[in-house]
Parts: C-alpha cells; sequence; structure tokens
C-alpha cells in the first residue's frame, strides 16, 4: 500500500497542517523547554477528534514517529519530535461547564488557566496544578498534584470520562463502565494508550481560597520544613500548600534592599471557608518571623496564576522527582545543604503533600502507584542561558544524590526528565504489569513510545 503524504494529510485535515518550509514551521516544533531542538516532518494542529485519527492514521501507515502535545509543557519534550508527527492539541480548548452536574469536559489542548477560568464563572474547581499555563491532559494523565490534592485528590482521582483515538486509529470513550481498563491507566499511566481529546472532571464548590506566598529567612529553614512536616500530617484537608526554595524576584510585597536574596517560601491554600483562613495559616505564620508574604482572600485561578511570570516559555529545563514516605531529619538537612544553593530566580523545589485525599484511592485503584506516599518532590531546574547548562545541571543531580537515598525509588512521573527512562517500573510498583497488558492491548507495536514509556 502507497504511504500517505503529507499532501494528502492536508487534504484530510480540518485544522493546520504544518511541514518544514511552511510560514509558522519554526514555532510549531518548539516546545516549552528551549533545550530541546527538534524538527517533525508535520506538525498537525487538529480542531477536531477526525483531525486526530488522521494524524495517528498518518504516522503508522509512514511507519514514523508520533509526538503527542496537550499543553507543551512535558520537561523531557516528548511533546515534539525529529522526522515525525506531532499532534499539538493547541487549538482544542474547549471547556464545557454543566454547573447542574458538577463537571467539566475539556478539550485535550486546554490549559489549567482555560479550565479554572470557565469553572470559576459557576464556583467550581477541581485540582490542577500550580501553574496556569500547564496542560490539562498531560498534568491528568500523569496522575495531577496542585493546591486541592489534599481535598480532593490527584486531578485524575477526578477524571469521570475520557476520548482517546488509540492506535489502530479508533476513537474509543473509556470510563468506569466503557473500555475500564484504558481508563484506569489513564489515571497515572501518562500518554501510553493514545491521544486523548476531551476529559471530563466532577468539581466542587470552590470559588475563593485564603492564601499566597510567605517568605522565611534562610536560617529558619530548618524549623520551618519540620514544622510542615508535623503539621501536614493530620491537617485539616482543605489546606494545601508547599515549602519552596526561592530567589526573591523584584515584586512590590518583598522588601527591594532583599530582593536576589534566596529564602524558603511557603505557598499556602486554604480552601475552606474564607474566614477561617488566617487562623488555620497562623501556627505557619507563628514558626519563625515572616520577611515578606501576600497572603489573603483571593479567587483560586489567581494563586493558580501568580507564579507564571516566573516559568516563562523557553527556559531550558531539567527536573528529577521522588515520592517521600517520611521527611526525617536527615531528608531535612539534604534539602538544608542544597536548597539555599538554588542559582536561578526560575529554579524552584518543592515538597508537595500528597496525603490526605490522595490516600483514600486504593493503590490499585488507578495506575498512579504511590498512594502510601506522603510528599512528591520536584528539584526543578528551570534557567534562560544555555551557557549555565552545566552548572545548572549539576545543581539538580547533585541535589538528587542527596535526597534519592532517603526518598522511595520512584518518583511522579510528570516531574522526570528524559534520562528517567530506567525508573519506570519503580514509577508504577504494583500496577507495572497491569500497564504492560493494557499497553499490549490498546498499543501492541508501541505507537505511542514518545513518553515515560510503558513497553508492551
Ligand atoms: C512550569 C511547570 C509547572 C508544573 N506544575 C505542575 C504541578 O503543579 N502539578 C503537576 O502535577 N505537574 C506539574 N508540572 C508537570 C506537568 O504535569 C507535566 O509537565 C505534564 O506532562 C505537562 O502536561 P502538558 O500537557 O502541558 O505537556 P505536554 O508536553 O504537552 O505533554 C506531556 C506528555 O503528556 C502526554 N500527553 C499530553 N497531552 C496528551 C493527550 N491529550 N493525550 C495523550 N497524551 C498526552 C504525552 O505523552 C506528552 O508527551 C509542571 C510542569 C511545568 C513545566
Amino acid at each position: 500500500m502507497a504511504r500517505p503524504t503529507v499532501d494528502e494529510l492536508r487534504e484530510q485535515v480540518r485544522g493546520d497542517v504544518i511541514a518544514p518550509g511552511d510560514e509558522g514551521y519554526e514555532e510549531a516544533r518548539k516546545v516549552y523547554n528551549a533545550m530541546i531542538d527538534r524538527r517533525p516532518a508535520v506538525v498537525v494542529r487538529p480542531v477536531n477528534a477526525g483531525d486526530v485519527i488522521a494524524a495517528v492514521n498518518f504516522a503508522r501507515e509512514n511507519g514514523i514517529d508520533l509526538a503527542i502535545r496537550g499543553g507543551g509543557h512535558g520537561v523531557p519534550g516528548f511533546g515534539t519530535c525529529d522526522g515525525g508527527v506531532v499532534v499539538d492539541l493547541s487549538r482544542m480548548k474547549g471547556v464545557r461547564v454543566d454547573p447542574a452536574k458538577r463537571t467539566a469536559q475539556a478539550e485535550g489542548g486546554a490549559t489549567w488557566g482555560d479550565f479554572n477560568a470557565a469553572t470559576h464563572a459557576f464556583g467550581l474547581a477541581t485540582t490542577g496544578g500550580i501553574i496556569s499555563t500547564t496542560g490539562v491532559s498531560g498534568l491528568t494523565l500523569g496522575g495531577g498534584i496542585g493546591y486541592l490534592s489534599r481535598g480532593l485528590g490527584l486531578s485524575c482521582d477526578n477524571l469521570i470520562s475520557a476520548d482517546v483515538v488509540t492506535a489502530d486509529g479508533r476513537f474509543l470513550v473509556a470510563n468506569e463502565n466503557v473500555n475500564a481498563d484504558l481508563f484506569w491507566a489513564l489515571r497515572g499511566g501518562g500518554g501510553n494508550f493514545g491521544v486523548v481529546t476531551s476529559l471530563e472532571y466532577k468539581l466542587e464548590p470552590i470559588k475563593d481560597i485564603y492564601g499566597g506566598p510567605m517568605l522565611f529567612e534562610l536560617d529558619d529553614a530548618g524549623d520551618v520544613l519540620r514544622f510542615y512536616r508535623e503539621f501536614i500530617a493530620d491537617a485539616p484537608e482543605e489546606f494545601g500548600g508547599f515549602p519552596a526554595w526561592q530567589i526573591a524576584p523584584p515584586l512590590p510585597f518583598i522588601p527591594e534592599e532583599r530582593h536576589g536574596e534566596t529564602f524558603l517560601a511557603f505557598v499556602a491554600c486554604w480552601a475552606g471557608p474564607l474566614d477561617q483562613g488566617e487562623a488555620v495559616l497562623k501556627p505557619l505564620h507563628d514558626v519563625a518571623p515572616v520577611v515578606a508574604e501576600h497572603v489573603g482572600p483571593m479567587p483560586y485561578p489567581a494563586l493558580n496564576a501568580a507564579f507564571d511570570p516566573l516559568v516563562p516559555p523557553g527556559l531550558q529545563h531539567y527536573w528529577k522527582a521522588n515520592f517521600v514516605k517520611e521527611l526525617t531529619d536527615d531528608a531535612i538537612e539534604a534539602h538544608l545543604a542544597h536548597g539555599p544553593k538554588v542559582p536561578v530566580v526560575n529554579s524552584t523545589v518543592h515538597i508537595y503533600p500528597i496525603n490526605g485525599a490522595c490516600h483514600r484511592m486504593a493503590p490499585d485503584g488507578t495506575a498512579f502507584a504511590y498512594r502510601d506516599a506522603n510528599f512528591a518532590t520536584v528539584i526543578a531546574g528551570m534557567w534562560p542561558d544555555p551557557a549555565a547548562n552545566n552548572a545548572n545541571i549539576k545543581w539538580v543531580r547533585d541535589y538528587y544524590a542527596a535526597t534519592a537515598p532517603l526518598s522511595e525509588e520512584g518518583g511522579y512521573i510528570n516531574f522526570m526528565s528524559e534520562d528517567d527512562q530506567s525508573r519506570i517500573k519503580a514509577n508504577y510498583k504494583g500496577n507495572y504489569d497491569r500497564l504492560v497488558d493494557v499497553k499490549k492491548k490498546y498499543d501492541p507495536d508501541n505507537l505511542f513510545h514518545l513518553n515515560q514509556n510503558i513497553k508492551p
């Protein structure tokens, strides 16, 4: 059978088909991580599931790679490729809210900014990430950790149904009743099983929250981390938030003479009754003097977008991650040794709490296996200057070398780099074999292999 050509693909697709030499190609081949420099044979920007089917068939029939791009934030740059097809969902951003049922259906290219704006209008929300420009799809398919996870569970725990284009070009609905094995695998298994064109979530009544960032002196960082370890173990589940190493950006709430200095930040989010917020945060506030803070009531989408300016597209990225059951004294010492060396304002380390509602899902209830971990740590190296790659990567690796032995073997797939493929089995623990079985059923030839790959 003759292999389909790009011109034939152009005839089938209602959205954009962008090949080398076409206007916009240089922009279309890029992802968020500027370290990634790849040249696909064609970038397809679908406007509907039919376009996605055409793109998947084109890749399979030509025997070339296929990359899926939701929000494009994936650090390893699996959202682009050399010589293959990129399915870039950025024209599919629609979000439909059903306020009566308290659900929302998002197209596969929506970001959390798109999602939160749509649901906030109805006073509703679900767990999303902490940056508004991250894609709903990639984040949810890997698990989904954010401000609301202690109360509502991971993003994938709030997924009700997904529409998926599989490797053979079929369009499948996956939920608890239909293709339940696929639905199980999608909730944590990443982009291994197909192109997800639409995701339906349950929502909860959350509109405004009480929270924001506070900065503590480095000398007090140990006390704050030790307090956090105890407090978060049984804090009310409406409390979300995390400590973060942070160089102070030039923001008005931070005294000018402290701009550029390194602090331990704590970003808090109280999603319970607003009038309780101050009291809930008081113990944290009392651990040590707060150098600067921007804490108060605000719309949930405002907190979700508050740190976007620190992480614009076009930075270099290198990340490492681990799950952590217990933040031991030794682990805190390792953080104290490496955190204050955070090299640039864009880089950070976050120690996210994933207890509370995240623990109520059984370890084999979804593909996301680490339901007994209390924290997900990410060492997020992000910097503007490619000439500084070696020094910044070294900081991430040194930090990781010190903390990994004090952590679980596996980590969160969405916080990992391309050189973490060897950890894939550890990331899924007891769920790995079942994931392989689902992969064999829905993608036996591993068409979807540009990801943290589960091999059939
Ligand atoms: C600045 C920043 C902040 C972040 N904050 C958080 C956070 O708070 N919480 C958190 O949990 N994670 C966070 N992450 C990690 C994030 O979850 C991952 O980077 C995730 O992969 C991003 O999804 P995306 O759709 O934007 O990225 P993409 O690069 O588009 O996608 C990443 C991968 O996901 C898969 N994928 C994406 N869309 C689809 C689809 N529609 N169908 C099938 N597969 C798909 C593909 O394998 C793709 O290669 C953050 C990342 C960045 C860069």
